[in-house]
């Protein structure tokens, strides 16, 4: 079981508030969510999650035992699997979809004491956030963080929005932030008058916010505010900056901070930025006539060589819609590549990277740790909850119904 310590550990501090005051340095601030090597205890980052008590990969009871401690928990659980987890554990998901379909499943089974969510941190903490306070968020192993939500700190954010203030600029510029991001970040967009977007909805997103204000704060990732800026909206690279958190003024000169309109925070997703322009020739060269579909958060260039850009609602849709005997290549995560794939045999269905790369921290849910987190629960130890401080979900809240009430 988790010690209390790591309780602490993963629960979001308040942005605000008297327990660590808006002035609060990182070192005085205890760390929002556990980022990848940077925990404050470095043996949090493996096995603090389940002491002793995880079953081998190997036991050859797994199955069985995961449908037993399921049967047990009955309707009191509700098992959430995001589309890029692995099949096994896919295959005991009530309900599978990506981040903030899977936070509103949960919110709409009000009677399910426990919501397992088998995805990441930020998934987690967007779940808590949307369901009422009789139910309890499970993230079966702490360590499964996102790299691209790590990438924005908030006290790195605090500071680029004190910087745009001190150029005067602050009060035109809109914060939006994807889904993919804390719930210190998400506090962060509401409390400044921003919205939360999803891929799906990341144009709309930015039109609404051009109607408030002249510019755009982008978090955390750069290539899916750049793509729908410039593809959809027509904007120039040119009226795009990135935002470097490690340097003064992120980078920029202020003056081209002041020309911007999409200030794009240097985030990337690990996975998808691995695909290359250079890959999509190389697979159109190798298989004639292959579709080429991406995901946004692909670099621009791989975007621009596609043939199809989508958020992965849209890919499975496609792919699913696409006629027999047609052939994609896929530039998403791995475990969904396979999956369509297996699912769609009449069809040819390739990864667009050559290397193999899963989400590292998407596979870190493995059936092992869905085993020991529903026996736990079925036993009466709540274990690993994820919880976001009424503050913060307070203030990530107004973020995420601004996004529901985009136009
Ligand atoms: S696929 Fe990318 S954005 Fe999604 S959880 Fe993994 S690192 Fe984060």
């Amino acid at each position: 079981m988790p010690t209390t310590a790591t309780s602490q550990l993963i629960t979001s501090v308040p942005a605000t508030g008297p327990a660590t005051g808006p002035a609060a340095g990182p070192a005085d601030r205890e760390l929002p969510l556990l980022r990848l090597g940077r925990g404050a205890d470095p043996q949090a980052e493996r096995g603090v999650s389940c002491p002793g008590e995880l079953p081998p990969q190997s036991d050859p009871a797994l199955v069985r035992r995961a449908e037993e401690a399921r049967a047990r928990l009955g309707d009191r659980a509700f098992v959430l699997g995001h589309h890029y987890q692995r099949d096994e554990v896919i295959r005991f998901a009530d309900v599978t979809g990506d981040s903030f379909k899977l936070a509103r499943d949960a919110a709409a089974m009000p009677g399910a004491e426990y919501v397992i969510f088998c995805g990441v941190h930020f998934m987690a903490e967007s779940a808590d956030i949307l369901t009422s306070d009789a139910q309890r968020v499970i993230l079966p192993d702490l360590a499964a963080g996102c790299s691209m939500a790590d990438m924005a700190g908030y006290d790195q954010v605090e500071e680029c929005w004190e910087t745009l203030g001190d150029l005067g600029i602050a009060e035109t510029v809109v914060p939006v932030t994807y889904m993919n991001s804390s719930a210190d970040i998400k506090a962060f967009t509401g409390r400044n008058g921003g919205t939360v977007c999803t891929s799906s909805n990341a144009r709309r997103a930015l039109t609404w916010a051009l109607e408030q204000g002249t510019k755009i704060l982008f978090l955390p990732d750069q290539h899916l505010g750049r793509n729908t800026a410039v593809l959809e909206l027509g904007m120039s690279l040119d009226d795009c900056v990135v935002w470097d958190p490690r340097r003064p003024y992120g980078g920029n000169d202020p003056q081209a901070l002041r020309r911007a309109t999409m200030i794009l925070w240097k985030g990337h997703c690990s996975v998808h930025g691995r695909f290359t322009a250079e890959g999509v020739t190389q697979v159109r060269r190798s298989i004639p006539g292959v579709n080429v579909i991406v995901h946004p958060e692909c670099v621009h260039d791989v975007v621009l060589a596609a043939d199809q850009i989508g958020s992965t609602e849209k890919i499975i849709a496609t792919i699913e819609r696409a006629p027999s005997g047609s052939a994609w290549a896929v530039g998403t995560e791995l475990n969904l590549v396979q999956r369509l794939a297996n699912d769609n045999p009449d069809k040819r269905i390739v990864f667009l990277d050559k290397t193999v790369c899963y989400c590292s921290t998407m596979n870190r849910i493995d059936l092992p740790h869905l085993v020991w987190a529903m026996e736990s629960l079925a036993d009466g130890r709540v274990v690993n909850q994820i919880t976001v401080d009424p503050a913060t979900a307070a203030q990530a809240k107004t973020a995420l119904d601004q996004m529901l009430a985009l136009p």
